[in-house]
């Protein structure tokens, strides 16, 4: 502890909540490995109350250059957004490393989200080690990095008629499980994610929100093709209690744990896609009738966005939540870490964002999947295939298949099959993180390693 005392570690997330709140847990563990921490954010995403949540931490925020209207575009166009970011951001983040670096010679290394790939240029222009955190799950990242392969043996671009075909490259995957993004120039997604597998390549090593006993077969074909360091080192909210940080960009409706409360041990659904994804207003009413007709109890996040083309509720039927007794409870944002650890919650519809799949196998809770883009549709085929921990909705949303599907987890055979495999990885995460650990280990060689990158930056300035 004594060594690292005062060396500083400059962060740099991606400004989506899904990349934000991992890469503020990671500085948290390091924090309390002794280093100091900076965070650099872009100024267009700039939510007052995260740095007075991280009182120890420093928040220095630089020029993005984004017009309101393009910022606007982060939930619409993740990808866009990403790729704007990467261009725009260059410049303003050379001159923040100039006055960082001139007046603390104690900096160890630069750690980025891995979609902000021009940090990479940036910090060699300056001898600066960096360290990505890829706050997606392992086995999608292997996908990204098998990006040219994919393209070159016809799977991608994905055609329709060949979604059932296997991709024997990538098993147990299928056409219908590659990624797949909504963006305005889909030949720019592509290119996105081979300069951030590259840029990655070219690291001092990556950071995975990810443990061994989760995703050994990918963390192995990983370390063959990449000859730098690896470091799964989550799940990264499990190294600290519950609760004492909080990362959240939209305030949580706490009010849904009282009415939790109320409700029977393992009965109820909890349905959230995340902070991005969006619905038709057919889909919405699909889910609304699905889960009532399921008889179920649900608790829905119904984020404001959500469904395109409405404020919030207006497309529900009038006194629908009314005639269904209380059996429902809609929140526009939860506490989903409280949620999922409530004795009242026995199963998470999940639209599977790597955190949400994370948090819920680390609370034991069986998933309903409905993957929507990028990287969803290979978490989601891992849930259902190969941890066996949830299943899948295959088709289009559609209330039958709802009902059907919520019934076979709720109170099925397979429901129970599921609840034991899921309970089994839930102890594999927690032992993970004990000491002697696999996580735990590989903690203490970032730490180790981080001590001992060469920075020259003193040097350059
Ligand atoms: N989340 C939350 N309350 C909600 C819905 C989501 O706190 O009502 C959190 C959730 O716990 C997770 C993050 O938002 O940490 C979503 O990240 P994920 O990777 O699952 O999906 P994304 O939002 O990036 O699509």
């Amino acid at each position: 502890m004594e060594k690292q005392k005062g060396r500083r570690l400059l962060l740099m997330p991606s400004p989506l909540q899904g990349h934000i709140t991992p890469m503020l847990q990671l500085a948290h563990t390091l924090h309390s490995n002794g280093f100091s921490i900076t965070v650099i954010y872009t100024s267009s995403f700039t939510p007052p109350h995260l740095s007075s949540s991280y009182p120890n931490f420093t928040f220095l925020s630089i020029s993005d250059a984004l017009s309101e209207l393009e910022a606007s575009t982060s939930a619409s166009d993740p990808v866009h957004l990403t790729r704007l970011l990467n261009v725009r951001c260059v410049e303003p983040l050379k001159q923040c490393l100039v006055t960082l670096l001139k007046n603390d010679d104690r900096v160890a290394c630069f750690i980025s989200d891995a979609a902000l790939h021009f940090t990479q240029s940036v910090c060699d222009g300056f001898k600066l080690p960096r360290l990505v955190l890829r706050t997606g799950g392992a086995s999608s990242f292997l996908v990204f990095a098998s990006f040219p392969l994919l393209r070159e043996k016809g799977y991608l671009p994905v055609q329709e008629s060949r979604l059932e075909e296997p991709v024997v490259e990538l098993p147990p995957l299928k056409v219908k499980d590659l990624p797949k993004i909504e963006t305005r120039d889909p030949e720019a997604f592509y290119e996105f994610v081979v300069q951030f597998v590259e840029e990655c390549k070219a690291s001092s090593g990556v950071i995975w929100n990810s443990f061994e006993e989760l995703e050994s077969s990918a963390l192995a074909k990983l370390r063959q093709l990449f000859s730098i360091p690896i470091y799964p080192i989550g799940p990264f909210h499990k190294h600290f209690p519950e609760g004492s940080t909080s990362s959240s960009l939209l305030t949580p409706d706490t009010s849904c744990i009282s009415w939790l409360d109320t409700q029977e041990h393992n009965s109820v659904v909890y349905v959230s896609f995340g902070s991005i994804a969006s619905i038709t207003k057919a889909e919405f009413l699909e889910i609304a009738w699905g889960l009532a007709n399921s008889m179920q109890p649900f608790l829905w996040v119904v984020r404001p966005g959500l469904i395109r083309g409405s404020e919030w509720l207006e497309p529900l039927p009038s006194r629908f939540m009314e005639n269904l007794g209380g059996r429902g409870y809609i929140v526009k944002w939860a506490p989903q870490e409280q949620v999922l650890a409530h004795v009242a919650v026995g199963a998470f519809w999940t639209h599977n964002g790597w955190n949400s799949t994370l948090e819920s196998i680390c609370e034991g809770v069986p998933m309903i999947c409905s993957p929507c883009f990028a990287d969803q549709k290979v978490n989601a085929k891992y849930v259902s295939d190969v941890w066996r921990v949830g299943v899948k909705l295959e088709n289009k949303l559609d209330r039958e298949e709802i009902e059907k599907t919520i019934r076979k987890v709720m109170v099925g055979d397979e429901g129970k099959e599921i609840k034991d495999n899921v309970l089994d990885l839930k102890e594999k995460a927690k032992i993970s993180l004990k000491e002697g650990g696999s996580s735990y280990s590989s903690l203490d060689g970032l730490v180790t390693d981080i001590l001992s990158l060469k920075s020259s930056t003193s040097e350059v300035h």
